[in-house]
């Protein structure tokens, strides 16, 4: 049997191991940007990318468990936490806690400052009824930013972001989604039941959190480029050396021109995919204005994803299509590159939003 027939038991585990997300937080990879102070890495936004790629080379479930804690989670803790949050929170994400981000609900997807979970101030606490649903790691996760309207008179303007520990009573977490790809994710929904919060576990300003949510939103999807681009690729590796073992009508596969033009062609998209998702990455570390660079990264990266994956299938030929092989796969992991944080829809609106504003003059 292929040596990726041992490491990818038919069709993968279906689950997280306990020892991967072990392995995540002994390797400073779930605080990359976190300062040291905090136990964090000390790096930066851009090592974040790389490292969520190179997961996502692998096994796209471990590289978004990776993502959503450092561009999403930490990333809120360190910019909006009080010192005593940042102490207290920052140095559990970084060394054995998994955060969650919870905006999503089942009526609220695109639209998701539509959101009914509602919070109600009684002296120093907040009382948090609703629901929300796709919540990823919730499974492992111990913390999770939820976002609740705080004040329903004030519209989205009453949105406001709250630390809540697993442990909350009220807190329900739902049976994980039986889902196409990313298997081994976790995504759930929550129930908060009178869940009680104390009023220093607001992240930020109250009323603040739709800012919060679209600015976070805005970064995480250079992660989700990022994911689709290392998916893509760890696809592609898998696939061309095959191609040039195998053997029909006497020379190697990969020798028909016919095949070479359609890999080529795929390198290339890859390559501009990498360059799109390293660009966007850069202006936002330069502090230069990125959005619709980050909007196109992740549309164009998922659209990649979608190509790379479908041909690999083709070019090994039978043995592509069963699951013996990583590539199946890949091809069931790419696809929800198209839905999460930002439909492609949602990216290519925002992409012309941006288009008609450069062109006002
Ligand atoms: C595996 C997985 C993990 C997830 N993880 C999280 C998480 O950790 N936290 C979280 O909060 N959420 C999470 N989500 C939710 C995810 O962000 C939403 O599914 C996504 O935003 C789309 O929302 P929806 O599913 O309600 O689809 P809808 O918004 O109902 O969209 C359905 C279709 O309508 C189109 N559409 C909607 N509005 C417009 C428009 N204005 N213009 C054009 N087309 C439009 C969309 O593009 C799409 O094709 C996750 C989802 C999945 C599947």
């Amino acid at each position: 049997r292929p040596r990726s027939a041992v490491l990818f038991p038919r069709g993968g585990p279906r689950a997280m191991d306990d020892e991967v997300i072990r392995g995540l937080f002994e390797q400073g990879l779930m605080g990359i940007e976190i300062d040291p102070a905090y136990g964090g890495t000390g790096s930066s936004f851009f090592s974040s990318i790389l490292v969520i790629e190179e997961l996502a080379k692998v096994d796209p479930s471990v590289s978004v468990l990776c993502d959503i804690q450092n561009t999403l989670i930490n990333t809120l803790v360190t910019k909006l936490g009080t010192e005593e949050q940042k102490e207290k929170y920052l140095t559990r994400l970084s060394t054995d806690t998994v955060g969650s981000f919870c905006l999503s609900e089942a009526e609220s997807g695109s639209d998701a400052f539509a959101m009914k979970t509602r919070a109600d101030k009684h002296q120093d606490y907040y009382i948090i009824n609703g629901s929300k649903m796709w919540i990823s790691n919730a499974e492992q996760a111990g913390v999770f930013l939820v976002m609740a309207n705080a004040d329903h008179s004030a519209g989205y303007r009453g949105i406001t972001c709250f630390i809540v520990d697993r442990e909350t009573e009220g807190l329900h977490i739902g049976r994980k989604e039986n889902k196409l790809g990313l298997r081994a994710s976790s995504t759930c929904p929550l129930n908060f039941d009178n869940l009680k919060v104390p009023e220093k576990n607001i992240l930020g300003k109250v009323g603040h959190g739709y800012k919060y949510a679209i600015g976070m939103l805005n970064e995480g999807r250079i992660g989700i480029a990022a994911q689709m681009l290392g998916l893509a690729q760890g696809c592609f590796d898998q696939t061309v050396p095959y191609t040039r073992q195998r053997i029909q009508f006497g020379k190697r596969i990969f020798d028909f021109q016919g095949m070479q033009h359609q890999i080529s062609h795929v390198a290339t998209q890859l390559e501009a995919a990498r360059l799109l998702t390293y660009n966007a990455a850069r202006l936002k570390e330069a502090g230069r204005p990125f959005i619709k660079e980050a909007c196109m990264a992740k549309y164009f990266a998922a659209e990649v994803a979608t190509l790379a994956t479908s041909k690999c299938i083709e070019w090994m030929g039978g043995v592509g299509f069963t699951k013996d092989y990583p590539i199946e796969k890949f091809y069931r992991d790419c696809k929800i590159g198209t839905i999460y944080e930002g439909t492609t829809n949602i990216q290519l609106s925002t992409i012309a939003k941006h288009l008609d504003k450069q062109y006002d003059n």
